[in-house]
């Protein structure tokens, strides 16, 4: 999806919607300022590991997802609600996705890398400072 269709729907829905596909989303560089502060060295996209991480960090041999609440179904997340109308379409979307996220999730585990998912909900707290800190101790 481009930037100019995404600039177009609604501010909560261009969150939704670039959460899941598109790179470099406002999280994603949140994050990443973050892992800068905390003196990490860092990848972006690395597209030999599998489901092409957002951020890997080499030396941990561990890989970040930033997941969108929406998309990825963050449990008892508020932002992780179904919408009224089409219900069952978005059901089969959402489970496909979470589905998706497991399989990616164990190829990662299978080659002994490790990988950790920031929920964009707990991104603007300090929740990830200490999921970060528990990297270091892998
Ligand atoms: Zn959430």
């Amino acid at each position: 999806m481009s930037s100019e269709v995404i600039h177009e729907v609604s501010e909560q829905r261009s969150r939704n919607m670039s959460a899941i596909k598109s790179k470099n989303t406002k999280p994603e560089i949140a994050v990443r300022k973050i892992l800068h502060s905390m003196g990490y060295r860092f990848r972006l996209h690395r597209k030999d590991l599998p489901g092409s991480p957002d951020i890997v960090l080499p030396k941990y041999k561990t890989v970040i997802f930033v997941h969108g609440c929406f998309w990825h179904r963050h449990e008892n997340c508020k932002y992780a609600s179904t919408p009224k109308t089409r219900k069952e379409f978005w059901e089969s979307k959402f489970k496909a996705n979470v589905k998706r996220d497991k399989e990616i999730q164990e190829k990662i585990k299978n080659i002994g890398w490790q990988s950790v998912v920031f929920w964009e909900c707990e991104i603007k707290n300090e929740k990830i400072k200490d999921k970060l800190l528990e990297i270091k101790n892998y």
